[in-house]
């Protein structure tokens, strides 16, 4: 066979309109065919790996829990009800739609707790567990449209953005919705005055929880007028609300229908102590906070955490995959030196946290400040070894003023 006569066994193009000709056992090949080729390849591949990934997100409650456990410290009662609804989350968006199939419905999820006792974290965990995007949204910058401040569909560009613009992924994403207590109706009369952070934004979220198809801008809203368009579907979406309810206590104990005073005995007081209360929220109490019930409805899996004492707080300094004593070790290893806090020293850091109420975020900026000295002057010097003593703790403290903190962290 002559040059001119070899030619491409895939799309007959003769050698010389190619490139590049590769020869096998009984046929050949050119550079076009080989590279549409790699590009089946590749989205093959791709595919392969989405399919993998919805089989992943369906491992069973108790293992996303297991996950949960390794990050995040006590909060079990939420725990075991985000593995739940996380589960069922996944398992209707992998089920195969047939007629005869029961629709199931979403299961959104509202945690009520405290700031800094674990809302995000657990929502940031999950994300990592079901390695999908996650946008974390604060529902006070959210206005009616129209209105100064984003508009609802701004929570979506920001999903995207987490996907990195791609559609799909973020269509399987989570929303985490901090906050959502702030939205809540002002008054019981909506008619009094135009309720433009509170009762409008509720009503535009309704749609978004619920499923439906937004145009999304994907650069965000306002500054960019000219962007096309993203359809975003949020069917698939799993959204997560938070909120600190300040002050729902009352409402709960009213609808239990206790009494805030006058308990016969102290064992009584501390039966249901306001922290306790908590446990016993339901959806209407939520109502009675001021969220509309439509909001509710879409926010069908309620779930509450417990405020963080000392044992949490000090658990969460060393016991978490990627506690913070973890990876202030980490750090310093990484200039060989070996650091170490005694027992002493850790209890000290919980303390001031709690004196302080700085909460568990506090306890990073604690950290931060005892070491600071340290990583400034460590580096690259003879030392070998660290050890935080509660002495040098207090010590480093005594350099700042511990209230200021607070504000920072
Ligand atoms: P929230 O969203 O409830 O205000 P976060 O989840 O943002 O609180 O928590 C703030 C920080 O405190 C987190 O970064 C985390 O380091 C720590 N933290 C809070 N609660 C826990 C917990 N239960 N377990 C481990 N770390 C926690």
């Amino acid at each position: 066979m002559s040059k001119e006569e070899l030619r491409c066994s895939f799309c007959g193009r003769s050698k010389p309109q190619t490139q590049l000709l590769v020869a096998g056992l009984d046929a050949h090949i050119c550079d076009k065919c080989i590279e549409q080729a790699h590009g089946i390849v590749v989205e093959e591949n791709q595919q392969g790996e989405t399919d993998q990934q919805i089989d992943f997100t369906l491992k069973p409650p108790k293992n996303i829990k297991a996950f949960l456990d390794q990050y995040v410290v006590g909060q079990d009662t939420a725990k075991r009800i985000l593995s739940v609804a996380v589960y069922n989350h996944y398992k209707r968006i992998t089920k195969k739609v047939t007629d005869t199939d029961v629709e199931i419905q979403k299961s959104n999820v509202l945690i009520v707790g405290q700031t800094g006792t674990g809302k995000t974290l657990l929502a940031q965990t999950i994300s990592k567990f079901l390695n999908v995007p996650l946008a974390i949204v604060d529902a006070t910058i959210l206005t009616e449209a129209g209105y100064v401040g984003e508009d609802v569909e701004s929570i979506l560009t920001r999903l995207l953005q987490a996907a990195d613009y791609d559609l799909e992924r973020a269509q399987r994403g989570i929303v985490f919705i901090d906050e959502i207590d702030k939205i809540a109706r002002k008054s019981d009369n909506p008619s009094i005055t135009r309720d433009v952070s509170g009762e409008g934004v509720q009503q535009a979220l309704l749609k978004l929880l619920e499923g439906t198809v937004v145009n999304v801008p994907p650069k965000g809203g306002r500054k960019h007028p000219d962007q096309k368009f993203i359809e975003v579907d949020t069917s698939n979406i799993l959204f997560i609300a938070g909120g600190a309810f300040a002050g729902i206590e009352p409402l709960i104990s009213k609808r239990l229908n206790l009494q805030a005073i006058g308990y016969k005995n102290e064992k009584d007081r501390q039966q249901v102590s306001e922290e306790n209360l908590l446990k016993y929220i339901t959806p209407k109490d939520i109502r009675s906070f001021g969220l509309i019930p439509e909001i509710i409805g879409r926010l069908p899996v309620l779930t509450h955490l417990q405020p963080l004492d000392n044992n949490a707080l000090r658990a969460i300094l060393t016991q978490p995959k990627n506690a913070l004593i973890k990876q202030y070790e980490a750090l310093f290893e990484m200039d060989g030196i070996d650091l170490n806090f005694t027992a002493q020293a850790l209890d000290y850091i919980v303390e001031k946290a709690v004196t302080y109420q700085l909460g568990a975020r506090g306890l990073r900026s604690l950290c931060e400040a005892i070491l600071n000295e340290a990583m400034f002057e460590l580096p690259k010097t003879d030392t070998k070894a660290l050890k935080i003593t509660k002495t040098y703790a207090e010590e480093q403290l005594s350099k700042i003023e511990l209230p200021k903190l607070k504000a920072v962290s």
